[in-house]
C-alpha cells in the first residue's frame, strides 16, 4: 500500500535531534529561539513563540488578540475541526462561511456577509497548499489570523503565506510540510501579541493574577528537528510540485480536471485534491494499492447543525485526497499517474 501520507525525515535530522539528547539541555531553550528566529526570518516576519501544536497556535493567538465570550470569529466551514476548538475554547462563536469551489478557500464574499459588530477577527487558512484570496479579505478591515498549517512556503504575489495577517499559526505535526512530530507556531510584526503568546504558554515562576496560562511549550529536541526540516522546505517544495505536475499532466491527458492556481498565487501542494465524481474513485484507487482520503475530516457547518453550505458540502463529498509528499519514491508516483487517466471509466 502507498501511503497516503508520511514524514519526510533522514539522517542530518537524526543527528540534529541526537545532539540535543545529547547535551542533556532537552526542554524549552536556545534551540526553540533559534528555530523561532529561523521560521521568522523565512517568513520575512519580526517576531515568532513556538508552541506545542497547531491547534495551541490557534488558541493563543486568538487569545492574544483579545477574544473571549460571545465574540464572533469567522472561519470557513471546509477546514480541520482545531479552528473550531480554538474558537471555542475561549468561549466564542465560530462563525462559519462557505468556500470558493474552485479552490477549496474560503470566499472573500461569504466573509462580508456574515460580519456583525461582533465580529472580532477572521481566520484564513490556506488550504492545501494555495494561498486564500487575501485581497478584499485584507481590504475588509477585520483582524486577519492566517492559518498557514498547510502552506508554509507558498506566496500571495510577492507576499509570503504568513506575512499578511495581524498573526500568522503554523503546525509542524508529523505530515505537515515541515515536522516536529507534534509542534506549532505563532509569527506576527507585532512584538505585544508575541509577548502575550509567550506569557500565555507557561506557567512556571509566576504570580496568577487573573490571567489564564498554560503549558504549550515546544522541546529544544523538538526545535532542532524543526530548524533541520526547516532548511530543506524549499527542496520539500520543489519535489511536491514535481510530483503536482505529473499528476496534472495525468489527469488532463484523460480530459479529467485538475487543481486550480490562480494567477499571481503559489501553490505549494501540501495536498493533491482530486474532485471525484463519484466514491467509486477513492475505492478503485485503493483496490489498487493506493491510499486516499478526504482531505477534510467533517465540514464545521456540519458539526454545529448548520445549512446553507452548499460548496463546502459538494467539496467534503466529492473531493480526493492522492499521496503527495516529499518521500514518495519516483516509481510511486509513476504508478499513480499511470492509473489516473483510468479513472475517467469510473462514473
Ligand atoms: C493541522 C492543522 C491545524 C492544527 O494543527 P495541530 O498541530 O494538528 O494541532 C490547524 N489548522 C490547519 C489548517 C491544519 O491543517
Amino acid at each position: 500500500m502507498i501511503a497516503h501520507s508520511k514524514p519526510s525525515l533522514d539522517q542530518s535530522d537524526y543527528a540534529e535531534v541526537l545532539r540535543v539528547l545529547e547535551s542533556g539541555l532537552i526542554a524549552q531553550g536556545s534551540e526553540v529561539r533559534k528555530f523561532e528566529d529561523s521560521l521568522a526570518s523565512t517568513v520575512g516576519v519580526k517576531y515568532a513563540a513556538a508552541v506545542g501544536s497547531g491547534s495551541a497556535a490557534l488558541y493563543l493567538a486568538l487569545a492574544a488578540l483579545g477574544v473571549g465570550r460571545g465574540d464572533e470569529v469567522v472561519i470557513p466551514s471546509y477546514v480541520c475541526s482545531a479552528l473550531l476548538y480554538a474558537v471555542r475554547r475561549l468561549d466564542a462563536v465560530p462563525v462559519p462561511a462557505d468556500i470558493d469551489p474552485e479552490t477549496y478557500n474560503i470566499d472573500p464574499t461569504e466573509i462580508r456577509r456574515r460580519l456583525t459588530r461582533k465580529t472580532k477577527c477572521v481566520i484564513i487558512p490556506h488550504m492545501f497548499g494555495l494561498p486564500a484570496d487575501m485581497e478584499p479579505i485584507l481590504s475588509a478591515g477585520i483582524p486577519v489570523v492566517e492559518d498557514c498549517a498547510l502552506a508554509v512556503g507558498s506566496r500571495y504575489g510577492e507576499k509570503p503565506v504568513g506575512s499578511m495577517g495581524v498573526l500568522s499559526v503554523f503546525s509542524f505535526y508529523a505530515t505537515k510540510m515541515l515536522t516536529t512530530g507534534e509542534g506549532g507556531m505563532v509569527l506576527s510584526n507585532d512584538s505585544t501579541l508575541i509577548e502575550t503568546v509567550k506569557d500565555l504558554r507557561e506557567y512556571d515562576g509566576k504570580m496568577y493574577d487573573g490571567t489564564v496560562r498554560c503549558n504549550c511549550k515546544l522541546t529544544d529536541f523538538q526545535a532542532a528537528l524543526g530548524i533541520s526540516q526547516l532548511k530543506k522546505l524549499p527542496s520539500f517544495i520543489e519535489k511536491r510540485k514535481r510530483i503536482a505536475a505529473v499528476y496534472t499532466q495525468a489527469l488532463a491527458g484523460a480530459g479529467l480536471p485538475t487543481p486550480i492556481v490562480p494567477k499571481g498565487r503559489d501553490h505549494v501542494f501540501y495536498r493533491y485534491v482530486i474532485s471525484a465524481p463519484s466514491p467509486r474513485w477513492g475505492v478503485w484507487l485503493r483496490e489498487r494499492g493506493i491510499e486516499c482520503r478526504k482531505p477534510v475530516f467533517h465540514p464545521l457547518h456540519c458539526q454545529l447543525g448548520l445549512t446553507g453550505f452548499p460548496h463546502s458540502q459538494a467539496a467534503w463529498e466529492r473531493s480526493l485526497s492522492i499521496p503527495l509528499y516529499p518521500a514518495l519514491k519516483d516509481e510511486e508516483v509513476a504508478y499513480i499517474a499511470s492509473l489516473l487517466p483510468e479513472m475517467k471509466d469510473y462514473r
